[in-house]
Order: C-alpha cells, then sequence, then structure tokens
C-alpha cells in the first residue's frame, strides 16, 4: 500500500484566506491570552481583540468595585452567617436562601452587598439602569425581600428583564454552539488545523519516502541552519508559503509542533491510521499470518506480521500489519507477541485460517516451533504452509551450491564486491557497483548477475 496515496486527503482549509481574515491571522497569538467574550467584542465594536480586551478590562475595573463578583457566571457566596448591620436597632444581614429562584444574584464578600449578574454585563451603555444592583451594590437588608421592594422591585424592572433575557440568550447560543466568540475560535482552530496539516504533510513525505527526519540541530530556531535535518528543512521551505508564513507567526513560540516527540507522535498517529485502514480491509474474512523474524542491531527479535486475505473485489491482498519487537527470540515468546500484536491492532486471531514461516525449526517445529505453539494457544487446527518463496530461495541457493563453475563466480564478485568498496578504491572507481552477496537473500546475486550483463 502506497502511504503517499493513503494520506492524500484534500485540505480542510482555502489556500487563501480573504482580506477579512489577516487583522484576524496577525493578532490570532493574542488571542490565546483572551476570552472569548473580548473577541466577541472586538467584534461587535469593530475594534481588534488587543484593544477590545484592554476597553473591557478598564470598564471592569470601574463597573466593578467588589472585585469577586462572578466572570462566566453569578457569584453565589455561600455562607452561615453573613456580616450583619443595625436597621433600626435589629441586625440584619444577606442569606443565601434569597438565592432560591434568583439565579440572577450574586454577592460579594468584599462590599458585604448584593449585584445582579445580567444587568452588569448586558446593560446598555449610558442607560438608567438601577445602579445599587451595578456599580454600588445592594446593601438594604431590611427591605430586601419586601413585597415592591429591593430585589423584588429589581427582579420585575423592565431593564432588568431585558438584561437577564440577553444573558439566557447567550448561554443557549453557546450551548448550541452558534455563540459569536464560538464561531472567532473557529476560525483560529481552522488556522491551527491547517499548520499542523502541513507537518503532518512533511512527515508524510518523509515516511513515505523513507527518508531520515533529524539532523544535528532539533530546534525551531535552527530550521534554515545546515545540518537541521530533512524535517526542519522541509518545514523550512513550505514556509515559504505566504498563508501558512502568516499563520506560523501567530502560532506560540512554546507550541511549534516541530518538536522530535512530536514527529513521532504524528508518525504514530499515522501508523494507527494504517492499521484501522488494514483491519477495514480485511473486514470479517479469514486470513493467513506470514511471519519472519531478524535481530535489529541492539539484539532484539524483531518480527514483521503479513496478514494476506481476500478483499471486497475477491482479490487475494497481502498487507504488512505490524513490525513488532519480541523481548526474547524463543517460539513462546513469539507466539505470544503474534497473538498480542493481532489483538492490539483489531484482528481476531479466531480467524487465523492458516500460517506460514520460513522453514526455521523455531518457526516450522512440530512440536516446539512456533506453528505448533500457535495451534495449542488458540486450541484449533491452523495448517502450516512453508512460504514458497523461502522455499525458492533454498532451490535457489541449493541449486548455486551444486555447481562450481557458479560458486567460483559469486565467490569472485564477492572478492571484486570487497575491493570496491575499499576507500582507496571507491573514490577511483566510476563503474557499475556490484552488489552485496547474501546467503539469505539473493536478490544481491541477481543484481550482480545484470551488472555483468551490462557490461
Ligand atoms: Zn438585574
Amino acid at each position: 500500500m502506497d502511504i503517499r496515496r493513503f494520506f492524500n486527503k484534500p485540505r480542510s482549509v482555502s489556500e487563501d484566506p480573504g482580506d477579512g481574515d489577516r487583522a484576524c491571522v496577525s493578532e490570532a497569538g493574542c488571542s490565546y491570552a483572551q476570552t472569548s467574550e473580548e473577541i466577541d467584542s472586538a467584534r461587535e465594536a469593530n475594534v481588534s481583540p488587543v484593544e477590545a480586551s484592554r476597553q473591557q478590562r478598564s470598564s471592569q475595573q470601574a463597573s466593578e468595585p467588589a472585585g469577586d463578583l462572578g466572570i462566566d457566571q453569578p457569584n453565589q457566596v455561600v455562607k452561615k452567617n453573613y456580616p450583619s448591620s443595625l436597621f433600626s436597632g435589629k441586625k440584619r444581614s444577606f442569606h443565601s436562601a434569597w438565592y432560591t429562584n434568583r439565579d440572577w444574584l450574586e454577592y460579594s464578600v468584599n462590599a458585604d452587598a448584593a449585584y445582579c449578574y445580567p444587568c452588569q454585563k448586558f446593560r446598555a451603555p449610558g442607560s438608567s439602569m438601577d445602579s445599587a444592583f451595578t456599580l454600588n451594590g445592594f446593601s438594604d437588608w431590611k427591605h430586601a425581600v419586601e413585597m415592591g421592594k429591593g430585589l423584588n422591585k429589581h427582579a420585575a424592572s423592565k431593564e432588568h428583564m431585558l438584561c437577564a433575557t440577553m444573558w439566557k440568550d447567550k448561554e443557549m447560543r453557546i450551548a448550541t454552539g452558534r455563540e459569536v466568540s464560538t464561531l472567532v475560535n473557529a476560525e483560529q482552530l481552522q488556522r491551527n488545523r491547517y499548520y499542523l496539516s502541513s507537518i503532518v504533510d512533511v512527515i508524510e513525505f518523509l515516511a513515505g519516502n523513507h527518508l531520515p527526519f533529524r539532523g544535528d540541530n532539533d530546534s525551531y530556531a535552527s530550521m534554515s541552519d545546515d545540518g537541521c535535518g530533512l524535517f526542519l528543512s522541509m518545514f523550512e521551505y513550505t514556509l515559504r508559503k505566504v498563508v501558512l508564513a502568516t499563520i506560523a507567526q501567530s502560532i506560540p513560540h512554546n507550541a511549534r509542533y516541530t518538536s522530535h516527540e512530536i514527529q513521532n507522535e504524528l508518525l504514530d498517529n499515522m501508523s494507527t491510521m494504517v492499521t484501522e485502514h488494514i483491519v477495514t480491509e480485511v473486514g470479517e474474512s479469514f486470513y493467513t499470518i506470514k511471519v519472519d523474524g531478524t535481530r535489529d542491531p541492539t539484539g532484539r527479535e524483531t518480527i514483521s506480521i503479513v496478514v494476506r486475505f481476500i478483499n471486497e473485489l475477491y482479490e487475494p491482498t497481502e498487507r504488512l500489519l505490524t513490525i513488532a519487537t519480541a523481548d526474547q527470540g524463543d517460539a513462546a515468546t513469539l507466539t505470544d507477541t503474534i497473538v498480542e500484536e493481532l489483538s492490539k491492532a483489531g484482528l481476531s486471531p479466531r480467524r487465523i485460517i492458516s500460517q506460514v514461516y520460513d522453514g526455521a525449526s523455531l518457526m516450522s517445529g512440530k512440536h516446539g516451533g512456533v506453528q505448533k505453539r500457535l495451534q495449542e494457544k488458540l486450541q484449533r487446527d491452523i495448517p502450516y504452509v512453508h512460504c514458497f518463496n523461502h522455499q525458492l530461495h533454498l532451490v535457489v541457493s541449493h541449486a548455486l551450491a551444486a555447481e562450481q563453475a557458479v560458486l567460483d563466480f559469486f565467490s569472485t564478485c564477492n572478492i571484486l564486491y570487497k575491493f570496491c568498496r575499499r576507500p582507496t578504491v571507491a573514490i577511483l572507481y566510476k563503474g557499475e557497483r556490484l552488489k552485496r552477496l547474501l546467503e539469505q537473500c539473493w536478490t544481491g546475486h541477481f543484481g550482480t548477475v545484470c551488472c555483468f550483463k551490462i557490461i
């Protein structure tokens, strides 16, 4: 499967935001520190978010002398005892029971006074709003809940009902995702996605072409330096796109998404997507597993697991499901690893219809090999097939070994290969490069024969 085709999906963001968006892009970095309300206000007042933020803060300082009132919702402080004051010789105080059926009411501990949340937030500038509940604070506890006075009078006022309606409307818009600030954030979200998708593109290209990612330096600052590696070099090249470069300027310095940790995380995510695609392709089909192992340079046993199945077009299809590392190289550990990896990917081991390995006793052994242990583990018969490719390899190897002239030929080729690899010779030799000859992989032999054929 070609990974480049697999991930070849259209961008979700237009390449060229209109003029109206540019201001937003250039100031997007600031929006992270702003509340949605500030951005909302900026939109409505047609000023920049930064300026709106400044204006709003200064107006809040003027209108909230108490300083401890609610920001996103009423601050309904509940206390057992509130400070009391003398009213006609009798001590009176605020009571938390007054919050009942008055969700707009809030209490400031600093000012020992009651305020109205919606009237503070939604009153029209210069309106004749009752200042007791917005600026000064209401503390006439004697008449607080009397009919037609105090809290009840305020709740029945036309101005309060208007502000309360605006408050509830705003809450409903937020709940249904129609709030203006939500839409503004969605634009920023879209830009962030565009930025991240550009990084994913670079990773996809490098991974798809088996190219190394990193060089000597790994920081955003060293992006244009020599030795910063292909990932950062390519990203720097991509930044020549004006739109992306503009967005990149607005990305916070601590969230560039270019570190090697992020590269690995994105690679993992892409790997998961490929695996999920393969599992979807296999669907409910029975499948064959083809497993082969080798030791990596650190001595750990690494196994490749291939699944072979009939796809929905009834074509035999093979997919490399994963390359896993086993803790040890014995048959029991390998069997466990195979079953675990299949399960982890989302394929049921119950649907294995046959198993294909090389002829090594570790894999094919009738008594203790992986093929036997897998059948025991899954408690059913799963035919083992000696891999045809490996069989063909054995045929070729044995055929070559049986003919002395062929042996001499490849022996000479091997000597020539080693000779040409010497540094002093390699500098001068400009001819066709001979291939390395490996006993377990005869493609090198074929390549070598092709070299001589050309000569
Ligand atoms: Zn009010």
